[in-house]
C-alpha cells in the first residue's frame, strides 16, 4: 500500500519522520476509517496528537479491517475522550513526577528522566500520553543538567531509565551529550534507554554513527516495546541485530490491551517471536488507569489465565513477569498465577505444568 519505490528513502528514518502521516485527510487514503472515527478525529487529536510513520502505518494488512491490532494502536479513538469510557481514570495515574519537572525517584536505587516529548509515532495507549498537549520537544540542556547534578549527588541511585517521549528520536549529538554524562558518574550501574523505535522506527538503527556511539557505553541496555507478532518484522529484526551487535541486550515490555494481545496464542506467539529475534521479555504490564488509554483494559483475571498458558508452552526465560503499577506511585507488583498452598502437617501441594497436583513433605527447616 503505502510505499515509496525508492527504498534508500524508505530506509532513511529522517524520511520516515519527514513523512508521517498526521492528518485525517491522508490517513484516509491508505486505511478505511469510520463514520465515528471521521467525526471525532479532530477533537480526539486536538487533546491526544496523532502521527504515525510510513513504516508502522505499512504493517497494517487489511485496510478495512478495523480490529488490525496495529491499527488500534495509532488510530485516534472517540473512547479517548469519551467521559463515560474514560470514568475512574487519571491523567497521571502513576504520579510521575514530585520536584524536578521530568524526573521520578521512586525506588531509591533507580531514576526516570524524560528527555524528550518527542515520539515517531503516538500510541493510542501510552500511558504519557498527558504530556504530549504540552507540545513535543526535546528536553533542554539545562534542565538536563539538573538531572544530571542530581543522579550525581545520589550515590545510593545505581539506575537510570531514559524516558521520554522516545529518546531515539534524538539526534545524535544530543544523545551522545546525555550518554557521556550519564556514563561519567561512576556509582552508575546500569543505563537504560526506554524507546519504541525498534517497534515504530527501525530505520533509526540503521544509523551507522548512531549505532557507533551507542556502542561505547558498557552499562548501556535498551528496554523496547513490541505488543504484537505483526510487530517483529524484518526490518525489527535488523534494527535489534543492530544493537545486538553494537553490545547493546534488548529487553522487552508489552502492555497488556484490549483486542491488540489479549489473547493466549497472540501472546505465545509474541514471546515466541521476541526470542527468535533475542529479545528478552521483562515484563507484561496491566494497563494502567490513564485518562485516554482506559478503554484499552483487561481484567486481573485475563492476564492471569494467558501466563498461566505460557507456562508448560514456552521456555521460562520467554515468559515476563506480570505487574501492575498502582495508583498514587506505589510502584510496580508482580501479578502471578497461584500454584502452591500449604496444607496441614508441613505438606504443600503445587500444580504442576500438566495441572496435576502434586503433594510434598517440607524437608528443609
Ligand atoms: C518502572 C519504573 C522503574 C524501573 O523499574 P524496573 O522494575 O527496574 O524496570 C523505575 N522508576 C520508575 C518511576 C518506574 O515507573
Ligand atoms: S513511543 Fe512510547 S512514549 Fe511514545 S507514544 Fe508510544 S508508548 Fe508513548
Amino acid at each position: 500500500m503505502i510505499k515509496t519505490t525508492d527504498k534508500s528513502k524508505w530506509n532513511d528514518w529522517r524520511w520516515q519522520l519527514q513523512n508521517r502521516i498526521t492528518t485525517l485527510e491522508e490517513l484516509s487514503k491508505y486505511i478505511e476509517l469510520t463514520e465515528e472515527e471521521i467525526e471525532f478525529f479532530d477533537a480526539v487529536s486536538e487533546e491526544y496528537p496523532f502521527a504515525v510513520s510510513p513504516y508502522y502505518l505499512s504493517l497494517i494488512k487489511d485496510p478495512k479491517d478495523k480490529k488490525d491490532p496495529i491499527r488500534l494502536q495509532i488510530v485516534p479513538s472517540p473512547l479517548e475522550i469519551d467521559e463515560n469510557a474514560q470514568k475512574n481514570s487519571h491523567p497521571n495515574a502513576l504520579n510521575e513526577e514530585t520536584f524536578i519537572k521530568g524526573l521520578t525517584h521512586r525506588y531509591e536505587d533507580r531514576v526516570l528522566i524524560s528527555v524528550t516529548s518527542y515520539c515517531g509515532v503516538y500510541c493510542r495507549h501510552c500511558m504519557r500520553k498527558r504530556i504530549f498537549k504540552e507540545g513535543t520537544h526535546a528536553t533542554p540542556k539545562e534542565l538536563l543538567d539538573v538531572y544530571f547534578d542530581y543522579i550525581k549527588s545520589h550515590k545510593n541511585v545505581k539506575d537510570v531509565l531514559i524516558s521520554g517521549g522516545d529518546p531515539l528520536t534524538l539526534d545524535n549529538e544530543r544523545l551522545k551529550y546525555i550518554l557521556d554524562n550519564l556514563s561519567s558518574i561512576e556509582h552508575l550501574e546500569v543505563i537504560r534507554i526506554g524507546s519504541r523505535v525498534p517497534v515504530t522506527l527501525p530505520q533509526r538503527l540503521y544509523d551507522e554513527e548512531l549505532l557507533d556511539i551507542l556502542s561505547k557505553y558498557d552499562k548501556l541496555w535498551i528496554n523496547t516495546h513490541f505488543n504484537h507478532p505483526n510487530e517483529i518484522t524484518e526490518d525489527a529484526k535488523v534494527a535489534i541485530r543492530n544493537l545486538l551487535k553494537a553490545g547493546v541486550p534488548v529487553n522487552n515490555q508489552a502492555v497488556l490491551l484490549k483486542g491488540v494481545n489479549d489473547d493466549k496464542e497472540t501472546m505465545l506467539e509474541l514471546m515466541r517471536k521476541l526470542l527468535s529475534i533475542k529479545v528478552k521479555p521483562q515484563y507484561l504490564f496491566h494497563c494502567d488507569p490513564i485518562t485516554g488509554t482506559i478503554h484499552f483494559r483487561t481484567s486481573i483475571e485475563k492476564g492471569l489465565e494467558i501466563m498461566d498458558y505460557m507456562r508448560g508452552r514456552l521456555s521460562g526465560f520467554g515468559i515476563p513477569t506480570y505487574a501492575i503499577d498502582l495508583p498514587g506511585g506505589k510502584g510496580k507488583v508482580p501479578l502471578v498465577p497461584s500454584y502452591f498452598k500449604k496444607l496441614e502437617n508441613g505438606l504443600y501441594e503445587f500444580v504442576a505444568f500438566d495441572k496435576t497436583k502434586v503433594i510434598i513433605e517440607e524437608t528443609l527447616k
